[in-house]
């Protein structure tokens, strides 16, 4: 079995192996390489600043390496690494470890280890030196026993790439047992997979905390069965106090789908004084204003972005430049190319379809649902999760306004009264007073420009993953 430039011996029966994980590999080696280069300009900068460059050591540990393919492809495809050790807990995976390590001839870099994770993790953290630039977690459902060992692993502005398949827990089908795992409660809805990116942040960055560190998000994203984080971790007990104003709560109403967001902490700003204050709220009332419905309430969340849209145009490069390499550059490409796209600074989104659903009517094409959004002024974008999203800084209710004004012209069907949609059609429109829906120049032209990369590709096989 071939992938990048990893052959690998592989015994049905024997450690697992997911072909549909080549992306995440993929995305994987893209995103160290550049944040390497990353740290290298850094220390690069440092020593014009006078200041001692320091030497770094390129340490990477796998977690949970099960045939160890991906740890070989590290030490093969990312330059100057000094050490991979690729690390599980089965004695048969450590095995096939070895077995794979020396049919490559990559025995001087990847080291086999057969420990406990957070075990090996925890010993890691007591010495400086001992800590790895780059922890990788890749478990089979979620990453959240690891966290804690994870984020003191991690040496100073070193990465953490964590992926979590649990998918179904933290898209709210059992908020309950993501409350128990993450310490966050997990929402239903069409962002339910942006949520579920939030959320894993908020759990790194909780964990983090306990010990005076806190992370900087370079990339989330969603794909497939899965979501994948790559965090920086630094040391800071100043920065720490942010903590609590970059994580929310999610007022989510049962009735119409808005939400709103409660930040958990508050910051005051005067001159050279910083306050640090509980946040006020609520952001909603008792009942929905729009539809009169009662709200659920999820979170916390990662409220600040999730991604850093110049770090991720880098890792996109760095893909379309080695397409030899990667076998999934097409589709990992497009995938980066809608999340650069999306607005960084506006947390969730509307999904079109269920606004239209709500009130029985023909659902309006995404961009003459746009035009009127845009030439109020607001601003707008899709999400990688959803061609169909609808992420604006604009307000909710200026989102039904445009509703309201499309059902003039598009007749709606039987609404039972006292329902959310028939709710929403009695409201008065006031941000957007009468839309109007012809679809502008500019927007033919960056559709255009947009179609030239396809973003949303379908899966290769239909049981993929
Ligand atoms: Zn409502």
């Amino acid at each position: 079995l071939k992938e990048g430039k990893a052959e690998v011996l592989h015994k049905p029966g024997e450690a697992f192996y997911n072909p549909a994980q080549v992306q995440n590999r993929d995305l994987s080696i893209a995103v160290l390489r550049e944040f390497f280069k990353l740290r290298d300009e850094e220390a690069a900068s440092k020593k014009k600043d006078g200041k001692e460059e320091e030497k770094h050591q390129r340490r990477v540990l796998e977690g949970l390496s099960a045939t160890g393919l991906r740890a070989i492809r590290y030490a093969k495809e990312i330059e100057g690494l000094t050490e991979v050790v690729a690390n599980d807990f089965s004695a048969a995976a450590v095995e096939s470890i070895d077995r794979n390590v020396k049919h490559n001839k990559v025995e001087e870099i990847v080291k086999a280890s057969h420990a406990d994770a957070s075990l090996l993790m925890h010993k890691a953290k007591q010495v400086e030196k001992d800590k790895f630039d780059v922890v990788d977690l890749d478990p089979y459902g979620s990453a959240t026993p690891f966290l804690d060992a994870a984020v003191q692993a991690v040496n100073e502005g070193g990465l953490l790439a964590v992926t979590c398949t649990d998918l179904a827990v933290l898209c709210g089908n059992h908020s309950e047992a993501c409350f128990a795992k993450y310490g966050c409660t997990s929402l239903r809805g069409k962002h339910c997979h942006e949520l579920a990116i939030r959320i894993v942040l908020s759990s790194i960055e909780s964990h983090a905390n306990r010990y005076k560190r806190h992370i900087v998000p370079l990339l989330g994203v969603y794909m497939d069965f899965y979501v994948r984080v790559f965090v920086r971790v630094y040391t800071s007990a100043s920065a720490v106090k942010w903590s609590a104003s970059k994580q929310s709560m999610v007022f989510q109403c049962t009735g119409c789908g808005a939400y709103h967001l409660q930040p958990l902490g508050k910051v005051v700003e005067r001159g050279n004084s910083i306050k640090f204050l509980p946040s006020l709220g609520p952001p909603v009332g008792e009942l929905c204003e729009l539809c009169g419905y009662k709200h659920q309430l999820g979170g916390p969340m990662w409220s600040q972005p999730y991604f850093q849209p110049e770090f991720v145009g880098r890792v996109r490069a760095q893909l379309w430049g080695d397409q030899a390499g990667f076998a999934s550059y097409k589709r990992v490409c497009g995938l980066l190319t809608a999340l650069e796209e999306e607005l960084v600074d506006q947390p969730l989104f509307y999904d079109l379809s269920v606004l239209a659903s709500l009130l029985n009517v023909v659902c309006p094409s995404n961009a003459a649902f746009a035009a009127p959004l845009l030439k109020a002024g607001y601003r707008l974008s899709h999400s990688h999760t959803s061609p169909m999203a609808m992420k604006t800084d604009a307000p909710v209710e200026a989102l039904w306004d445009i509703m309201r004004g499309w059902v003039k012209d598009h007749p709606v069907k039987k609404l039972k009264e006292g329902s959310p949609g028939f709710r929403l059609l009695q409201q008065e429109s006031k941000h957007i007073v009468d839309p109007d829906f012809t679809v502008t120049a500019e927007q033919r032209k960056e559709d255009k420009a947009s179609r030239s990369t396809p973003k949303y590709m379908p899966n290769p096989t239909p049981d993929w993953g």
